[in-house]
């Protein structure tokens, strides 16, 4: 049966984890990761986390099955994190949502739902974009294609370039977009872009799907949102997904939802329906303890000041490491200007480093970074600074 089974490649960013966890240097960093570190180098449990978290082993909860989409308390509270507690939307009833095994799942349930209604589309994703992004909507049965979005020359959005492909596509493609805190460059579109994104697949009646798994992240949860809402406002069906992972700091705890606006309350009875045929045959129904927990503290007015300020902390945390990451790489004399790294936003920076450069780091300095040059800013401390930029200066 197995005999002619092939070796699968190693996934890019976790296989460099296990690199990183292999290697005996002690003063070794890992910014290959997509996760975000305290100062003291810990994957934070955010305090408004534990105290939910204290509060349900107290209430000795039985353990049944979830219904298949999810707590409800727990949709709804995703719902007005992303369209807004006074979205029209919402009040319409128009919006359908799923709580999801992660973004991760988010997507996927997304995506074999849309290749039962769209079996023949075309799926466009960024170029560069989520290493999982093109493998997941491969492995739901659709061609996948990139758009032009990064340009490398401008360390900016290829604006012209964008649009360009978004309109080439055959009508009616599936358009995956980052709605804040782009992975992996860290570069986001602006107003106008999204304005004018929005105005293309309105013509061409593609389908927007928008992926949010940093919200907060960027300059704050409602700024974040501002893509999700400029679509809602739009009259335009698309998909969100949204994942709690780093906004939450639960990231094996596996907390995300799909959201599908539709054009209205009857036809969101409808497509629920179908959604959740798609999740009771794959994996039935959600776990319960993570989801429980956000919706604690949404629902909480006092977790949920507890949260915003925890999540502020690690927008600030990071945005300090930008700057002193610029700072420090003038101050050693890097022969190229980082500038642009402090106007990225989220987690990530395209550094502009070659594999090659990549390859130096971790071989001669313990550093682990993407081979694309992408590091992970929040993995960033005073402590480990110095070292790095310096041997980022060294290998340029
Ligand atoms: N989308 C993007 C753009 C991501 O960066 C990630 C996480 N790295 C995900 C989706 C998946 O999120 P989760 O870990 O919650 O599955």
């Amino acid at each position: 049966l197995f005999s002619a089974v092939e070796m699968a490649p190693r996934d890019p960013i976790l296989g460099l984890n296990e690199a990183f966890n292999a290697d005996t240097r002690a003063n070794k960093v890992n910014l290959g990761v997509g996760v975000y570190y305290n100062e003291q180098g810990r994957i934070p449990l955010l305090r408004a986390v534990a105290e939910a978290e204290k509060a349900r082993i107290e209430a000795h909860a039985p353990r049944g099955y979830l219904p298949i989409e999810g707590i409800a308390a727990y949709d709804q509270a995703v719902q007005k994190l992303l369209f807004g507690a006074d979205s029209e939307l919402l009040a319409q009833g128009r919006v359908v949502t799923t709580q999801a095994v992660g973004g991760t799942g988010a997507l996927k349930t997304g995506a074999d739902f849309l290749k039962r209604l769209l079996p023949n589309a075309v799926v466009a994703i960024s170029d560069p974009s989520w290493e999982n992004h093109r493998a997941l909507f491969e492995s739901a049965g659709f061609p996948v294609q990139n758009y032009r979005y990064y340009d490398a020359a401008t360390n900016g959005v290829n604006r012209a370039g964008l649009l360009e492909d978004l309109k080439a596509l055959p009508a009616r493609s599936i358009v995956v977009l980052h709605a804040c805190c782009h992975n992996p460059t860290g570069v986001d579109l602006e107003l106008d872009d999204w304005k004018a994104v929005l105005e293309v697949l309105r013509e061409r009646e593609h389908v927007p799907f928008l992926d949010i798994a940093y919200q907060g992240f960027g300059s704050g949860i409602d700024d974040d949102a501002f893509a999700v809402r400029l679509f809602a406002q739009s009259g335009l069906q698309f998909f969100v997904s949204s994942s709690f992972s780093k906004s939450f700091s639960l990231y094996g705890e596996r907390v995300g939802a799909l959201s599908v606006v539709t054009s209205s309350k009857e036809e969101a009875g409808r497509v629920l329906s179908q959604v959740k045929r798609v999740i009771r045959t794959n994996y039935s129904n959600p776990p319960t303890h993570g989801a429980t927990v956000v919706a604690s503290v949404l629902n909480s007015p006092e977790l949920r000041a507890m949260w915003e300020a925890e999540l502020g902390e690690m927008r600030t945390r990071i945005h300090s490491m930008r700057l002193a990451m610029v700072e420090q790489l003038a101050a050693q004399g890097a022969k190229r200007d980082f500038s642009f790294v402090a106007r990225q936003r989220g987690m990530f920076s395209y550094s502009g480093l070659t594999a090659e450069q990549v390859d130096r780091l971790k071989n001669e300095f313990g550093i682990y970074a993407v081979s694309t040059g992408r590091i992970c800013v929040a993995a960033l401390n005073n402590s480990n600074l110095e070292s790095v930029t310096r041997a980022i200066t060294q290998v340029l």
